[in-house]
């Protein structure tokens, strides 16, 4: 199910994340949970920007806390343009985000 607001297409909201609320969901004491594949997607593309990336092993999932990285922001997060960089293969937890109603997020349900 999806909460974006009514009416909202993924460019508009993709638009508001970016400019309006500058990723607000990518930085702060957040973690991401990720899965053997997603933790290999992340490992990639941090080894060729030369990046440093922690992520730790917890029961089934891999855990990457964004308090652990430059800024407290996500690895991924472009500090300038506010962009995911890797967008089209970004984790499920991103993907399905807003996945309910969220106080202050412009672009799900208030
Ligand atoms: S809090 Fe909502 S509007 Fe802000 S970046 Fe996250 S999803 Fe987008
Ligand atoms: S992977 Fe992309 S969308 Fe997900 S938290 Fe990091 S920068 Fe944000």
């Amino acid at each position: 199910m999806s909460y974006l607001k009514p009416g909202l297409t993924v460019e508009a909201a993709s638009s508001i994340c970016i400019e309006r609320c500058r990723a607000q969901c990518c930085q702060g004491p957040l973690i991401l949970c990720l899965s053997e594949e997603e933790k290999l997607i992340f490992q990639q593309k941090a080894d060729g920007m030369g990046t440093p990336l922690k992520i730790t092993l917890l029961g089934q999932s891999w855990i990457l806390k964004f308090q652990d990285h430059q800024g407290d922001r996500c690895p991924m997060l472009d500090s300038e343009t506010m962009k995911c960089l890797i967008y089209e293969d970004r984790p499920s937890q991103c993907h399905e985000f807003p996945s309910g109603r969220i106080h202050g997020c412009e672009i799900s349900y208030d």
